[in-house]
């Protein structure tokens, strides 16, 4: 599969609204990053390719927000429904935030880490208000 989007969040952006976690490797030592990195910073190579990832990972850490900026609380998420937002592991070794669904953020206790975890594509919005969040649930 050849991918001709620059290496730039916005590519990763437009990556996920087509429910594709993307990252990019580079071609001369093997490192992979995600979201992508134009250059690579482990050689300082620039030959990077796109790799998708298998969108399976492990909870690495979290917080639960029961403040949040105004979309999240449009989106119903207030002090009695904390939303969680987290760091996975995924499969490739590669950490990637993202908001972790399906758990109970007002139960920060209940929620472990290295809870094996699935991509979750969360589109919201509507129109040129859409957009589409990197979200993982539990498997
Ligand atoms: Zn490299």
């Amino acid at each position: 599969m050849v991918e001709e989007r620059p290496f730039s969040d916005f590519s990763y952006q437009q990556f996920l609204s087509e429910e594709k976690l993307m990252g990019s490797k580079c071609q001369k030592c093997g490192a992979l990053f995600a979201p992508p990195r134009p250059i690579c910073i482990k050689c300082h190579g620039t030959e990077m390719e796109w790799v998708e990832m298998k969108g399976r990972g492990k909870l690495a850490a979290f917080t639960c927000i029961a403040i949040g900026p105004p979309f999240m609380i449009e989106q119903g998420y207030d002090r009695k429904h904390p939303y969680v937002s987290g760091v996975v592991e995924l499969e490739e070794g590669v950490r990637v935030d993202a908001r972790i669904e399906e758990v109970d953020g007002s139960k920060p206790e209940a929620i472990k880490i290295s809870t094996p975890l699935v991509v979750k594509f969360l589109h919201l919005g509507e129109g040129e208000n859409s957009r589409t969040f990197l979200a993982f649930r539990p498997l």
